[in-house]
């Protein structure tokens, strides 16, 4: 007799919980690692992918977190102020000396 112990696809795979699951098994399978660290809802545990630590986060942060093109337009926002600030404090300084 074998046994095709399937999850459902809609359980996202967790390390975390699986561990879980095989050390309790007489208890309610776990789904979930904890809640959210941005808006509470049932997340899971992961590597941070840009910091040496782990947190917890829904699917939705976890995508928004991963996903690459979102960050490095922030990031090019922030650079393009930091210099037009310094062009500016430039341009005033030596707009005095000459
Ligand atoms: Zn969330
Ligand atoms: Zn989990």
């Amino acid at each position: 007799m074998t046994m095709t112990g399937d999850a459902p696809m809609t359980q996202p795979r967790c390390g975390y919980c699986e561990d879980w699951n095989r050390q309790h098994p007489n208890e309610a399978p776990r789904t979930s690692c904890g809640a959210c660290d941005s808006c509470g809802a049932p997340g899971h545990f992961g590597a941070h992918p840009r910091r040496p630590a782990s947190i917890c986060l829904c699917e939705e942060h976890w995508a928004e977190l991963t996903a690459p093109g979102y960050r490095f337009e922030l990031y090019h926002l922030v650079y393009l102020f930091v210099l037009l600030t310094f062009a500016a404090i430039a341009y005033s300084f030596a707009a005095k000396w000459f």
